[in-house]
């Protein structure tokens, strides 16, 4: 059976609270990323998914090691960066090269599900952008009004 894992971006899932319901939609209709795996005769299956650490900063991509380690320990085929982080993630390039040659038996693939008919990646993340950049009521607004006048 061939096992794949997704890694999804932390802004998408803990800022935006994707569930990845387009990376499991074109899963299970072999699409995007996974029209791979449309001829094979076992059934693949997800076997797990998880957000990266966030941030590394310039310095540190190794801190993603520590967080794919639950999906590197349970014996995957695949691991597909999803679209998110490919069209996203300024340590793309930093993370994949790190992660070939950390796991020689594992195979990353760029990318998870596709994008909607009329919908190009240039307008993916112009709305990401748009979502992230929103601004929240925030408690500095409650507190403001009972700080004490001079
Ligand atoms: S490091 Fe990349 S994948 Fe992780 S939150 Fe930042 S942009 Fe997303």
């Amino acid at each position: 059976m061939t096992k794949i894992g997704i890694l999804t971006c932390s802004n998408t899932t803990q800022e935006l609270g994707c569930s990845s319901y387009l990376c499991f939609q074109d899963f299970n209709e072999r699409a995007g990323a996974f029209a791979r795996y449309k001829d094979l005769d076992d059934k693949p299956v997800i076997a797990g998914i998880i957000n990266c650490a966030g941030c590394p900063t310039a310095h540190a991509p190794e801190k993603l090691l520590g967080r794919i380690k639950s999906l590197t320990e349970i014996g995957l085929n695949a691991i597909h960066l999803a679209t998110c982080v490919t069209l996203l993630c300024p340590f793309k390039e930093r993370y994949l090269n790190m992660l070939k040659n950390t796991f020689p038996d594992i195979d990353f693939i760029e990318g998870t599900h596709g994008h909607a008919p009329g919908v190009t990646p240039e307008m993916f993340v112009g709305a990401m952008k748009h979502m992230l950049t929103q601004q929240k009521p925030s408690i500095s607004s409650i507190i403001k009004k009972t700080i004490k006048k001079p």
